[in-house]
């Protein structure tokens, strides 16, 4: 049997996307559970887009999310010679021609047909110019085109997602190709490279399949293979519209500056389109490439659910060891002060269960490593209670503290003394909310009892003091 092989293609022009992520990540899948071959190929022809910074992107995200390709990556920008080659076969044979007809006649004849209510097409102007012709404008230097002289026809193909799909060629007209023998276009190098790359499967976002009859045609005129399609669903964002910039910023990098894991990505990305039959939610990406199967993928578009995502990432970081959650969060509490390993184990534990994505941690544990928690003194009042009333529930938490023994330290010995004298005063929230507040610094944060365990007898006592300092004993 053939060997599998499949190719991921991006552009560089821009931040490597969730959604370019979700169609590496099938051909990945795809080709990993046909014991074939992923290739990484690059599609940076266009040089005023392209950029090393975005390749670089492409690949450093692709490796951290565990998406492996055996070939590449292989830069288009280093095969123009392929291409021109090709290009310049099909001048010879008078399957493609230089079109000199300026840009603004173009666009004139453009909005001409389209208030005709016709498809906009190129009419055909310079095919029948001579060869004379066409060798004195380039001598000229005419600014110009090659275009592909497009047979007009009915184009059928399989899609291994969508069933048969039919074009009308005739409606395309003569596209361009290239903009010179040295600048080929992505419809053009596309043929090109999955032939001599033997991709025998293109797996590619569905805002590609208007592109595919076009495909074909150059395939049919260089007489190459023609490999087997599967468009993936479009991804929609929760308006249902195409998920786009206009939604924010989606790229990989910003979902791992934010401290979503790996292995959430590769599990919510798998869902976007694929379902596993039944209603299971959590896959590793070796348990993916078990269960993966095309027939499995949807044609309607898929909803890219952010709180799906949290759901799946707040799983990944509760199943965690905590030393590594620990490390983990340790790039979330950089610069907040000093930060030792153990007492930050004890901190991720404590936030483990309620943690959507490691990112927050700084927001709601900061205070565990800083001197500095800048309250306004206000947060501390509970109920109609004076601030005098205040400065006295904050003696009593640290006097009955105080007499707690550094080895008895602990949340059920904290718990226990604590509630207990709240019993006797009769009002739980008068001593632990100005505690809780005094060693946080927060409205909301872990409850008073786990907070001081950690903070230590020293720090809690500390801080409960320069509560008690800010406050008005008048
Ligand atoms: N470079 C194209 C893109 O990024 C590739 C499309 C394809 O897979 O054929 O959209």
């Amino acid at each position: 049997m053939e060997k599998i092989r499949t190719r991921f293609a991006p552009s560089p022009t821009g931040p490597f996307h969730m959604g370019s992520a979700r169609t590496a990540l099938f051909n990945y899948l795809f080709a990993k559970k046909e014991n074939g071959v992923l290739v990484l190929r690059i599609e940076d022809t266009d040089k005023e887009r392209s950029s090393p910074e975005w390749e670089k992107d492409i690949i450093e995200n692709l490796k951290w999310l565990g998406i492996e390709y055996q070939e590449g990556p292989i830069r288009q920008s280093d095969r123009i010679q392929v291409y021109k080659k090709h290009l310049e076969q099909l001048l010879e044979q008078g399957r493609a021609y230089y079109c000199f007809c300026p840009q603004e006649e173009l666009e004139a004849q453009r909005q001409e047909q389209m208030s005709r209510g016709e498809a906009p097409k190129y009419k055909g102007t310079c095919k029948t110019l001579s060869k004379e012709e066409v060798q004195k404008k380039l001598a000229e230097k005419t600014d110009s085109v090659i275009r592909f002289s497009a047979e007009s026809k009915t184009i059928t193909f399989k899609d291994l997602i969508r069933g048969e799909v039919k074009f009308d060629t005739g409606l395309t007209g003569d596209f361009v190709i290239a903009k010179d023998l040295s600048s080929p276009l992505y419809n053009f190098s596309v043929v090109i490279d999955d032939a001599e790359m033997q991709i025998t499967h293109v797996i590619r976002g569905e805002d590609h399949i208007s592109n595919t009859p076009k495909q074909i045609l150059l395939q049919e005129a260089l007489g190459l293979s023609r490999p087997i399609y599967a468009h993936l669903p479009l991804i929609l964002a929760e308006d249902r519209t195409k998920l786009s910039k206009r939604h924010g910023d989606n790229s990989v990098a910003r979902f791992k500056n934010e401290g979503y894991l790996s292995e959430a990505i590769i599990n919510f990305l798998a869902l976007l389109g694929w379902n596993p039959g039944d209603n299971r939610e959590i896959f590793s990406l070796e348990e993916l490439v078990k269960e993966f199967s095309i027939e499995r993928i949807q044609k309607a578009g898929a909803v890219f659910n952010l709180k799906r995502l949290e759901w799946i990432n707040g799983f990944y970081i509760r199943k965690m060891p905590i030393e590594k959650l620990a490390e983990l969060c340790l790039p979330y509490l950089k610069g907040v002060g000093d930060i030792p390993f153990q007492t930050l184990q004890e901190v991720a534990a404590l936030h483990q269960e309620r943690l959507k994505k490691l990112s927050e941690i700084s927001e709601i544990a900061d205070f565990f490593f800083t001197e500095n928690l800048g309250y306004p003194k206000e947060m501390l009042l509970w109920k109609d209670y004076k601030e005098k009333d205040i400065a006295k529930a904050l003696e009593t938490v640290a006097a009955v503290v105080s007499d707690i023994k550094e080895k008895e330290w602990n949340r059920k010995k904290l718990e226990e003394v604590l509630l207990k004298k709240a019993e006797e005063i009769g009002d739980k929230g008068y001593l632990l909310w100005p505690m809780r507040v005094a060693l946080t610094g927060k409205k909301a944060s872990a409850g008073p009892f786990e907070v001081a365990d950690i903070l230590g007898k020293e720090k809690t006592i500390e801080r409960i003091e320069k509560a008690k300092s800010l406050l008005d004993l008048g």
